[in-house]
């Protein structure tokens, strides 16, 4: 299957054969004429699969049609749920777009909103936005969004979990009824099929990989540990596998710090991107670690939502997550567009049990490994004694019943 094949314009072709791709990804060549005929779409798709330009490739499309266009406002809107994500996806369109003179912008929080304003107010057919700056902005009157043909929900489980249902409510209500609906989503729990019937009209499904599962291409092997030396482990593997690239999860902005210090206390180039730091210091830690400059990025699970990083070979979680489809996302930014990846993950005691909540999901168990000279000595009592209010299993510290809880919130917990 080819590019033009799936329909697509002289002008989109250029782009996609500037960028380097030579056949589309499976999720393109599903997504493409089902967006190009305005269906509705609801699709299960990660990140790295090539969803972006998926939809934004026959966007473009449907948009460069139509003569008035430029007297018109804002004509497609794609929300997002994190910055990283929205400023990824608008370098992503203006690649795409490059052949047109289809205008598109980018908002969200976190950065002084004057210049957005400025741009928007002087006409963008395209805007990506993350929820809470958009209504903001909207508030404000800078624009309008009557006009919207086409709006996309991009990792919709991941708005969910971010406490943003409220605020899409507001932003849906904003727009007009006829309008072409594409809801993407890693992952489908009831909440996400509950937001589906409300958004899309007779949608057409479509799927690129098993539901909840992981990419064939990532190994994941699971390392039992204590908890203590999970810092001095995970040095030795990178130091003697000389990784140069690695990407790693902690549960919590505080842990991510700690690890970014001693490694850096190692010589080993690293940096923590989470929620408390500011938008600059995220792009600037992102953009060091593609460069190669940082070797190693520390992220907690909403930073590192949606980022780019193209063929990433190693992924380790830190510390497991404690919503297991989390996992799954994780463990997508490796193994990407073709290439093989390697998902370690550290698991102490206490974390035993979140590994089996990951099992249930993807529906397989894995293999628990032992490094030499790193054998567990830890039980579970040790870790209840040290904290006594951390601890999953402690009924009243409201561990398990309360893990769904933090992360659907009204938005405080969650946002990055
Ligand atoms: P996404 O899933 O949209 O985040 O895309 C993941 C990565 O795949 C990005 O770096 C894209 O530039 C790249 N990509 C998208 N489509 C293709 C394609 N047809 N061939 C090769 N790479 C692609």
């Amino acid at each position: 299957m080819t590019f033009k094949e799936l329909g697509l314009a002289d002008f989109l072709l250029k782009a996609v054969a500037k960028k380097g791709y030579t056949e589309p990804s499976p999720i393109q060549v599903k997504a493409i004429p089902l967006i190009l005929e305005r269906k509705d779409v609801l699709a299960s798709a990660q990140t790295g699969t090539g969803k972006t330009a998926g939809f934004t490739l026959p966007m473009l499309q449907i948009l460069a049609r139509g003569e008035q266009r430029r007297k018109k406002p804002v004509r497609a809107l794609i929300m997002t749920p994190t910055r990283e994500l929205a400023a990824q996806i608008l370098v992503n369109v203006k690649e795409y777009s490059e052949f047109t003179d289809i205008r598109s912008t980018v908002v969200f929080g976190g950065v002084n909103a004057n210049p957005q304003i400025r741009t928007l107010r002087n006409g963008v057919d395209i805007l990506v936005a993350t929820p809470g700056r958009l209504l903001d902005l909207h508030g404000q009157g800078v624009f309008s969004l009557n006009s919207v043909e086409i709006f996309v929900l991009d990792e919709a489980d991941r708005m969910l979990d971010m406490g943003f249902a409220r605020d899409l409510n507001k932003i849906m209500d904003l727009l007009p009824t006829r309008r072409q609906n594409l809801l993407f989503s890693a992952t489908f729990s009831k909440e996400i099929r509950k937001l589906a019937n409300k958004t899309l009209h007779n949608p057409v499904s479509i799927e690129v990989a098993p539901e909840n599962s992981t990419a064939e291409m990532i190994v994941q092997k699971a390392f039992r540990v204590d908890k203590p030396k999970k810092t001095e482990l995970i040095i030795k593997m990178i130091s003697e596998g000389n990784w140069k690239q690695v990407l790693v999860f902690t549960r919590t902005k505080h842990g991510a710090n700690k690890l970014t210090k001693k490694m850096i206390a190692k010589n080993i180039s690293a940096a923590a991107i989470h929620g408390n730091k500011s938008q600059g210091a995220r792009t600037k830690a992102l953009a060091g670690f593609k460069k190669g400059d940082i070797r190693i990025l520390v992220a907690t699970d909403i930073a590192a939502r949606g980022l780019d990083i193209p063929l990433l070979p190693h992924v380790i979680n830190f510390e497991l997550p404690n919503i297991p489809a989390d996992y799954v996302h994780r463990i997508g930014r490796t193994g990407r567009a073709g290439a093989s990846g390697e998902a370690i993950s550290l698991v102490s005691i206490d974390e035993v049990e979140y590994l089996r909540d990951i099992e249930k999901l993807l529906g397989q168990k894995m293999k628990m490994e032992i490094m030499e000279g790193f054998e567990p000595t830890e039980t579970e009592a040790d870790i209840v004694k040290k904290k006594p209010n951390n601890h999953r299993r402690n009924p009243r510290s409201g561990g398990s019943s309360n893990k769904r809880k933090f992360h659907r919130g009204s938005g405080g917990g969650r946002r990055s």
